[in-house]
């Protein structure tokens, strides 16, 4: 990369703290997607959407100016969701984007519902969309995805495909998908089957366990004209739960772009330093054979990601939802966002004396974490007061 490549990526990506150089309502009003810096774009599945290959996981951000210096530099796609920060998140998307063309952007949201579905899910899941589209402040999102399925009896749920398929209808959305932590092959063979899907949500990262299986049925989405998203890419942000040894954000990035069955990537940069990596690894996309022995390298490193391969909760006596508490350990120690970490653990609702009746831990993870001392160290989370969080 050149330095002056460099120097007007940093410039773009800072314009946001006073110097702009560019009007955004005038940047992409009438722009396609991915002009303002050239960001190589890939078709989204069967959606007619051409989205660049960088796009704006808004979850950890809280300062609107990191939007748009985003917006500036040529992302165009901003993913929140109903439970991020309580609402805030959507709420900033919605006053950031207002007065925006319409079709300068690309908004997609999600809202979560427990399952199995309560009696009222129907009336429960629309009144959340409402809430949604009001704090975004718009009468409709491009994506709506049902929020972190885990079961692949969620994704085919005539109740799920019935609600979503209306929210399309009545035009609350363009576009209807799922978000998944769990990865498995089984759930997009699933949504392959149930023909409604336009968009799938993946974790995806070069820790995966099911490597091979997973992209085999991603390949199988895309010939069956579903778009897919990746998330989870940067497998932590940090090495080590002190924070020292940061991930190669832009190894990571590049890791995923290989994968041209992906469109785009939604990376949780909350700053500027964190967009300017993401930037300059969208400006020499290649993964270079430097990044690929490093790589390489944390494939066989304990990191802060949970694989997701479940093994865990048949181990533990007590049946835990170890895998969701191994996320929000990452969010809070890898993402230093303590308030997510909060937010994923209350909605497990989980007994306030855990791990008491074991005086050793029945639980071998795959990835060599020590379950029960991670789950100690977590679970202090819920008895903090929200005004102490971040
Ligand atoms: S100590 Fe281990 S086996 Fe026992 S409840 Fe906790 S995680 Fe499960
Ligand atoms: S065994 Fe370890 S890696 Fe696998 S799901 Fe459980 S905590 Fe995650």
């Amino acid at each position: 990369m050149s330095l002056n490549r460099r120097n007007f990526l940093r410039i773009s990506a800072t314009a946001g703290a006073g110097a702009l150089f560019l009007n955004p309502a005038e940047s992409l009003a009438s722009a396609k997607a991915g002009e303002a810096l050239k960001i190589p774009t890939r078709k989204l599945g069967k959606t007619g959407l051409e989205l660049p290959i960088l796009s704006m996981g808004v979850m950890r951000a809280d300062n609107p100016s990191v939007l748009r210096a985003a917006y500036n530099s040529g992302i165009v796609h901003f993913d929140t969701a109903h439970g991020y920060q309580n609402g805030k998140n959507e709420e900033m998307v919605g006053n950031f984007l207002t007065g925006k063309p319409r079709d300068s952007f690309i908004v997609a949201t999600k809202c979560k519902a427990r399952y199995p579905f309560s009696e009222n899910f129907e009336k429960e899941y629309s009144e959340m969309m409402d809430t949604s589209l009001k704090r975004l402040q718009m009468d409709h999102v491009d994506i709506f995805y049902a929020h972190a399925l885990d079961k692949v009896e969620e994704v085919k749920d005539p109740r799920l495909l019935a609600v979503l398929a209306k929210f399309k209808e009545e035009g609350k959305t363009r576009f209807i998908g799922f978000s998944t932590h769990a990865n498995k092959p089984e759930q997009i063979d699933a949504a392959i089957d149930a023909g409604i899907y336009d968009v799938i949500l993946i974790s995806y990262n070069f820790k995966l366990k099911q490597l091979k299986e997973t992209e085999e049925a991603i390949a199988r989405g895309v010939k069956a004209g579903i778009g897919f998203v990746a998330m989870k890419t940067m497998t932590g942000g940090t090495e080590d739960a002190e924070g020292k040894k940061k991930i190669d954000a832009g190894a990571c990035l590049k890791w995923v772009w290989q994968n041209e069955n992906f469109t785009t990537i939604i990376p949780g940069f909350s700053n500027y330093d964190e967009l300017d990596e993401c930037l300059a690894a969208v400006a020499d996309p290649k993964l270079n054979d430097k990044e690929r022995k490093y790589i390489a390298a944390l494939c066989n490193e304990e990191l802060l990601y949970c694989v997701n391969c479940r093994k865990c909760v048949a181990d533990c006596v007590e049946h835990l939802p170890i895998p969701d508490m191994m996320r929000a350990y990452m969010y809070n120690y890898g993402y230093r966002h303590p308030s997510l970490s909060k937010d994923t653990l209350m909605e497990l609702s989980l007994s306030d004396k855990l791990c008491t009746s074991c005086n050793s831990c029945s639980v071998t993870c795959t990835e060599g974490f020590d379950v029960k001392q991670k789950i100690a160290s977590i679970t202090r989370l819920v008895n903090v007061p929200d005004e102490f969080l971040v």
